[in-house]
C-alpha cells in the first residue's frame, strides 16, 4: 500500500514539464479513492466490514438509486467517541493494524483508507456512539473538506450514510452503470459477507422495500452455516450439498458444495472465500473446476460455498486494493486441498443424484403444472415459474450428448444380438442389505431395501423401471452404464490396466488410411484401456481383445467411432486426459446401450453394481441416471393425499 501511495507520486512528478511538487493530500485521496472505491458496491463492501469489524450483530443496508444518491449502512457494533470520529475520516487511520506488520492481517479491514476514500468523492456523515458513552456524534466530510463533529441522535452503534458518490469526480460518475446493475452488485457483495458471517443478521432495502434478509440463526442444532447458506441459495441448496470438512498442513478447507446434477449453467452461484474473506481467486476457481470435471459437461457449473481457512502468514491479501485476488505461498497446496476434499465428498455422496430431478419429473408430469416441458429458458431465470421448478430444470437441461443417448427405438437391434453380459462386481467393503425373498411370480429375489430397488421391467428398451421400499425409481439404463465404465476404467488403469476379453474371432476392420493411422499411433494407449490393435494392410486393423466390461461389443462401430474421436484430439493430448469421452464412446458400444432389451437379472445387476459405484448418481455429463419418486409424491399426484 505504501508503495501505490509512491507510485502515484511518481507518475505525477514524471509527467508534465512543471516544476516538481507534492501532490494536495486531497488529490491524493481522489486517487486512492479512484482504487478503493470503483462503484457503490465497493463502498458497500468497505463500510459493511467494517461494521463487522466492529463487532456488529445486525447490519442493515439501505441503498437509493443503486446506491448513487445514496448509501447508507447501520450497526449496532463498537461505536467510536467524537474523537475517534475525526481520526476514522483521515486517510491511513486504523484501529485495527498496531504494529506496522502487514504480514499478520486478521481484521477485514488494515489500510485504513476506506472511509477517507469515500469522504473524498461524495458527501459522507458518521454518526456514532461508542459503547458504553452517554453521548453520540456527528462527522461531516464534503469531498474531502472536513467538518467538527455535532452532537447526533443515536442510541447505539453507528449509521453512515453516503449521498451523491462520486459528484466530485465527474469521470468516475459516468461510469456508473443502472441503479438496478448497481443495486444488484452491492447485493452479491452483501450476500457473500452474510455468508461469511452467519452470525450476524443482515438486512439490504432500496429505501422502500427489503429485497434481502438473512436473518439471525434461530436453531442451534443445526450447523448456522448451512442454514445461512440456504437463506441465501435457497432450500434446494441445502438439501443438494455435501458438507466439505478437510485439512492439510495447516490448511482447512469447509464449506458446501452443490451434488453435480444440481449444477447450473453459469459459475455465479460459486462463492470462495479465503480467511472469511470473499475472493475470486482463479486458483481456486480452477481448482474446483477440476474437481467436478469428471462429472459434468463443461458447460455446467456446480453451485458451491467453500471456506479456505490459513494461517495469517501463508496468504498475501495485499495484492489487490479491492482485496478480491490473494496470493498463496504454496499454491499446489491450496489445489491439492480442493481438488481432493472435493472429490472425496462428491465419492462419499455416491448415487445420491439431487432431490430436484424428482422434483422436476413430478412437475412435469402434474397436470396443469404450468411447466412448459420443451424448450426451456436456459440461462435466464423465468420468473413466471414457481422458484423451485426453475432450478429443477434448469437441472435438467444438461447438454445433450453426441451419441445418440435416449432414441432407444433407432438404436434398436434385432433379437439375437441382445443378450449382453452385465458383470456383477459388488465392492466387498460396502454393507449391503441381502436379497429378502424370491418373488413367486417373477421366480427373481426382491431387492427392496437397496437403494434402487428390484427392477420391475423396462420400458422402451431404455429405461428400467424398479420399485424400493418408499418409491419408484427409473434408470437411464445407457447413462447409468456409461458411468459404471468410466468409473471401472479409472479404477482398473489405476490398478493394473483394463481387463480385456480376446475375440474368439479376431476381426479386421476396413477404414481409411488416415483414422487408421491415427488408432494405430495410439496402439499402446489404447491397449492400457482393454482394446488390442494391430495393423492389417492399407488402411485396415485388426481387433484381438476388448474392454471386458462391455460385455458384447459391435466391433466395428466401435472402432469406427474411436477413429473419429481421435481425429478431435490434437496427437499431444493423452487418452487419459480425455478418458471420460473415450470411455463414453466405449460404454456407448456395450451391452447396455439404450436399445438393448435386458433380463431381469441383468437390470438388477445394473442397479447393485450403481449403488456400488462412487459418482453413479449422474452420468460423464452430469445428467441424471436415474430419477426416484417417493410413493408420497405419487400418491400426491393422484390426489390421494
Ligand atoms: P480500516 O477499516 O482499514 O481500519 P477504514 O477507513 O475503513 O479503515 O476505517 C477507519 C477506522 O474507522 C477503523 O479502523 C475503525 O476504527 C473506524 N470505523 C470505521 N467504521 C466503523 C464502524 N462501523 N464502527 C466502529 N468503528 C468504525
Ligand atoms: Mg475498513
Amino acid at each position: 500500500m505504501v508503495n501505490q501511495n509512491h507510485n502515484s507520486k511518481q507518475s505525477a512528478t514524471t509527467k508534465g514539464a512543471g516544476v516538481i511538487h507534492m501532490l494536495s493530500e486531497r488529490t491524493i485521496n481522489r486517487i486512492a479513492a479512484g482504487e478503493v472505491v470503483e462503484r457503490p458496491a465497493s463502498a458497500v463492501k468497505e463500510l459493511v466490514e467494517n461494521s463487522i469489524d466492529a463487532g456488529a450483530v445486525h447490519i442493515d443496508v439501505v441503498l437509493r438509486d443503486g446506491g448513487k444518491d445514496l448509501i447508507q449502512v447501520s450497526d449496532d457494533g463498537q461505536g467510536m467517541s467524537a474523537d475517534e470520529l475525526g481520526l476514522a475520516v483521515e486517510r491511513h487511520a486504523t484501529s485495527k493494524l498496531t504494529d506496522e506488520d502487514l504480514v499478520n492481517i486478521a481484521h477485514l479491514g488494515f489500510r485504513g483508507e476506506a472511509l477517507a476514500s469515500i469522504a473524498s468523492v461524495s458527501k459522507l456523515s458518521v454518526a456514532s456512539r461508542a459503547r458504553g458513552a452517554e453521548d453520540a456524534w456527528v462527522i461531516r466530510v464534503d469531498a474531502g473538506t472536513k467538518h467538527e463533529p455535532t452532537p447526533a441522535g443515536l442510541t447505539s452503534g453507528t449509521r453512515i450514510e453516503v449521498r451523491d458518490l462520486f459528484f466530485a469526480t465527474p469521470a468516475r460518475l459516468k461510469f456508473m452503470k443502472t441503479s438496478r446493475t448497481e443495486y444488484g452488485q452491492a447485493g452479491d457483495v452483501i450476500k457473500r459477507l452474510a455468508m461469511a458471517h452467519p452470525s450476524v443478521a443482515f438486512t439490504l432495502s432500496d429505501g422502500d422495500r427489503t429485497t434481502f434478509r438473512a436473518p439471525p440463526i434461530a436453531d442451534m442444532n443445526e450447523d448456522p452455516r448451512l442454514v445461512r447458506l440456504g437463506a441465501i441459495l435457497g432450500k434446494e441448496f441445502r438439501e443438494n450439498a455435501v458438507a466439505i470438512d478437510a485439512e492439510r498442513e495447516g490448511l482447512r478447507l469447509t464449506g458446501y458444495a452443490g451434488l453435480p446434477t444440481y449444477s447450473r449453467g453459469n459459475a455465479q452461484q460459486q462463492y470462495l472465500f479465503v480467511n472469511g474473506r470473499p475472493v475470486k481467486d482463479r486458483l481456486i476457481i480452477g481448482a474446483v473446476r477440476g474437481a467436478y470435471q469428471d462429472y459434468l459437461a463443461r458447460d455446467r457449473h456446480p453451485v458451491l460455498a467453500l471456506f479456505l481457512d490459513v494461517p495469517a502468514s501463508f496468504v498475501d491479501v495485499n495484492v489487490h486494493p479491492a482485496k478480491s485476488e490473494v496470493r498463496f505461498r504454496d499454491a499446489g497446496l491450496v489445489r491439492g486441498l480442493i481438488v481432493s476434499a472435493l472429490r472425496h465428498a462428491l465419492a462419499a455422496a455416491g448415487h445420491r443424484a439431487s432431490t430436484t430431478v424428482a422434483g422436476a419429473a413430478l412437475g412435469a408430469m402434474r397436470p396443469h403444472a404450468g411447466v412448459p416441458a420443451m424448450p426451456f429458458n436456459r440461462g435466464h431465470e423465468n420468473s413466471s415459474l414457481p422458484s423451485g421448478f426453475r432450478a429443477q430444470f434448469d437441472n435438467f437441461q444438461a447438454p445433450l450428448s453426441r451419441d445418440g443417448y435416449g432414441d432407444g427405438t433407432a438404436n434398436f437391434q434385432p433379437s439375437g444380438m441382445q443378450e449382453g453380459q452385465m458383470s456383477l462386481d459388488p465392492r466387498g467393503d460396502m454393507t449391503v442389505p441381502s436379497a429378502r425373498t424370491v418373488d413367486e411370480n417373477l421366480a427373481q429375489p426382491i431387492y427392496d431395501d437397496f437403494p434402487l430397488g428390484t427392477a420391475r421391467g423396462q420400458l422402451h428398451a431404455t429405461y428400467i423401471v424398479a420399485q424400493n421400499a418408499d418409491g419408484i425409481v427409473i434408470v437411464d439404463q445407457h447413462a447409468a452404464h456409461e458411468r459404471l465404465v468410466y468409473e471401472k476404467m479409472k479404477i482398473a488403469i489405476a490398478e493394473s490396466g483394463v481387463p480385456r476379453q480376446g475375440l474368439l474371432l479376431p476381426e479386421v476392420v476396413e477404414l481409411e488410411e488416415g483414422p487408421a493411422a491415427r488408432l494405430l499411433a495410439r496402439t499402446d494407449e489404447l491397449s492400457e484401456l482393454g482394446l488390442v490393435i494391430e495393423p492389417f494392410g492399407e488402411g485396415a486393423i485388426v481387433v484381438r481383445e476388448v474392454p471386458a466390461m462391455l460385455g458384447k461389443v459391435d466391433v466395428k462401430a466401435l472402432v469406427r467411432d474411436m477413429a473419429d474421436e481421435l481425429a478431435e484430439y490434437s496427437e499431444a493430448l493423452s487418452l487419459k486426459e480425455k478418458m471420460e469421452d473415450v470411455c463414453g464412446t466405449m460404454a456407448c458400444h456395450g451391452s447396455v446401450r439404450a436399445g438393448r432389451r435386458l433380463t431381469v437379472e441383468e437390470m438388477n445387476a445394473l442397479l447393485r453394481e450403481m449403488e456400488a459405484t462412487p459418482h453413479s448418481g449422474q452420468c460423464n455429463h452430469g445428467r441424471p441416471t436415474y430419477v426416484e419418486l417417493k410413493l408420497a409424491d405419487v400418491e400426491k399426484l393422484f390426489g390421494r393425499r
